[in-house]
């Protein structure tokens, strides 16, 4: 029996990888996930996590899991389109269609099929998709999977948006855009956007992944916020929400180009009852008044937190409950973030090809659960950590 197997082309790439200060690995996390975890056996402030309103562990979302598990089981045993489509899912999607107020909703198992999903059922070959340069990789993954003609703009840049709408000879336009950028903050002008798309006949599609729960009235949204109806939105279940899987809501018959189109949906096996049971859970919470209190409690904190982040010279805001601390260079990245956990603050470093290109940065996460002390401590710690690194 031979044993050899050729491991130098890994063994080669992993080494430039590490040359670059690229290598990664998995951080290990243990405990309930709360403002405080345990990374690799450190205790630290969670600064990490997409849990904005701290609901991961809330006891009611868990106990929704556990009644879930005994009803419907611990699988969905099938796809959606073959056995695998229960009440429970369709009654999570009833709901979120009567949240978000649009005809339809459909459920995804993540985010990441979602928009694979959404974006290769809604464009062809023959169709033209719009997307600003720091749309989310499930994004720039659904565009090249589409086989559309993908046209990119620079950041936020509406002008230039607006240019590119207007190409000719395509069966569709479809811009798509995230409403939080997930690495930046940055909210998107979604009225603007959507009256840019109006006038030229585009379609608009909404990634609301940092948004759910978090802005507009009931959390339905930012483009609820700004009063925005975009054709086609999609957000996570498994961040603020607390669970996991992930939405598209929009019309009927668009609802149904994605059942019978969506391949990320036809091809894959329906999320587990339970989880959805608790997602269920989850957004009833998050459109109650607890959820309210919830939100504003997380603004409360990304107000704080810009108020201290003040006495760091020449330095950064919070723009919304995501806060990238820009340090450019991936191993000063990786040495602040280590720096962060070693004083007890969990932000992890962000590097290529995440972000672009010498846009390094540790990101910090907000939650409705930090105390004033938890971002006090955050930004003492940051401090120190950026006074290493001066010469
Ligand atoms: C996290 C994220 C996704 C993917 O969602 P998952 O449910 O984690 O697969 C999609 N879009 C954006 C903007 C995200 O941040």
């Amino acid at each position: 029996m031979s044993t050899f197997v050729d491991e130098t082309p890994w063994t080669t790439e992993l080494e430039e990888l590490r040359a670059r200060n690229l290598y990664r690995v998995m951080p290990v996390v243990s405990g309930l996930p709360g403002r405080t975890i345990q990374v690799n056996g450190h205790e630290a402030l969670n600064f990490s996590g997409n849990n904005y309103l701290s609901l991961a562990a809330h006891p009611d979302i868990i106990q929704a899991y556990a009644l879930g598990a005994e009803r419907y089981g611990a699988g969905s045993t099938a796809s959606r389109l073959i056995a695998g489509n229960g009440e429970s899912h369709r009654e999570l999607e009833a709901f979120i269609a009567r949240w978000k107020g649009t005809e339809a909703a459909v459920a995804f198992v993540s985010g990441y099929q979602a928009n694979v999903g959404i974006l290769t059922a809604m464009t062809g070959c023959e169709d033209l998709i719009v997307s600003d340069e720091l749309n989310h990789a499930s994004i720039i993954d659904g565009c090249r999977l589409s086989r559309a003609k993908v046209a990119v703009y620079p950041h936020l840049d509406l002008n230039r948006m607006e240019d590119l709408v207007q190409g000719n000879g395509f069966r569709r336009t479809l811009v798509v855009t995230e409403s939080v950028f997930s690495m930046d903050g940055h909210r998107s002008p979604l009225r603007e956007i959507s009256a840019i798309c109006r006038r030229h006949g585009a379609f608009l599609m909404v990634d609301e992944a940092h948004a759910t729960g978090v802005f507009g009235q009931q959390g339905q949204g930012w483009a609820s916020q700004q009063g925005v109806m975009p054709d086609i939105q999609m957000g996570t279940l498994g961040k603020a929400v607390g669970t996991s899987g992930a939405y598209a809501a929009g019309s009927r018959p668009l609802m149904e180009i994605l059942i019978n189109r969506a391949r990320s949906l036809i091809y894959t096996t329906a999320a587990p009852p339970a989880v959805v049971c608790s997602a269920l859970a989850a957004l009833k919470l998050i459109s109650s008044e607890e959820g309210e209190r919830r939100r504003a409690a997380l603004e409360e904190n990304t107000i704080t937190f810009n108020e201290l982040l003040k006495s760091i010279p020449g330095h950064v805001s919070a723009v919304s409950h995501i806060v990238p601390v820009l340090v450019g260079d991936s191993a000063r990245a990786l040495r602040m973030s280590r720096a962060c956990l070693e004083g007890g603050v969990f932000a992890q470093a962000i590097r290529y090809p995440t972000v672009p290109e010498g846009t390094a940065r540790l990101r910090f996460t907000l939650m409705s659960s930090h105390t004033r002390a938890d971002l006090q401590k955050a930004v003492s710690v940051l401090k120190t950590a950026l006074d290493q690194e001066e010469p």
